[in-house]
């Protein structure tokens, strides 16, 4: 049992509704949730929240399982870089911090780094229990931290007018194009 809060939620039951949203104990969370937990301990809970998160992995069911950022609310925007990083900020100041994981230290824990290298480990993946344990141990060298001012066109208001498409008579944003960007060939099914 790990004694530790996380974004205000103890880090146990925070495991059980992890697993429970996202189906698994990924220690990518666990990490997302330090790095979380390390941002808003700044910049603060609120209406006025906002996460970008720079890889699809795990990150952004960290911050919808542990803040009141999803990405339906428009408070949480993903970007599929590959980064294991992330920023919160205020959208009223544009004012966050900038959380990452440090490479160096990940290559000083065996076990950190058997997790976030996988292409390098002999064995299976390392136990979630374990891997959370160290995570506590090296927090304070895992994770970077950094001010940051979020640039204006980051999750400003996008025009959300809508038409329908003269092609296949459903309703999109015009700012798409002259059709919906299925009949522009963008589709990513087949009809029989
Ligand atoms: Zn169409």
């Amino acid at each position: 049992m790990i004694d530790e809060n996380v974004c205000g939620m103890d880090f146990n039951q925070f495991v059980l509704e992890m697993e429970a949203f996202h189906g698994a104990r990924a220690p990518g969370i666990a990490v997302g949730a330090l790095m979380l937990d390390t941002a808003l301990a700044t910049v603060g809970e609120s209406p006025d929240l906002a996460i970008v998160v720079e890889t699809y992995n795990c990150l952004p069911d960290a911050a919808q399982v542990l803040t009141s950022c999803t990405i339906g609310n428009g408070r949480l925007k993903v970007y599929d870089w590959g980064k294991f990083a992330l920023s919160a900020y205020n959208r009223a100041s544009m004012e966050g911090l900038r959380t990452w994981v440090i490479p160096e230290t990940v290559a000083k824990w065996p076990l950190i780094n058997a997790w976030f290298n996988p292409a390098g480990r002999s064995s299976g993946p390392p136990d979630f229990a374990d891997l959370a344990e160290v995570f506590f141990k090296a927090r304070p060298e895992l994770i970077g931290i950094r001010e940051v001012r979020i640039r204006p066109p980051e999750m400003a208001a996008t025009s959300k007018k809508t038409g329908i498409c003269r092609n296949c008579g459903e309703s999109y944003y015009l700012k798409c194009g002259d059709l919906c960007s299925a009949c522009q060939g963008m589709a990513y099914y087949t009809t029989p």
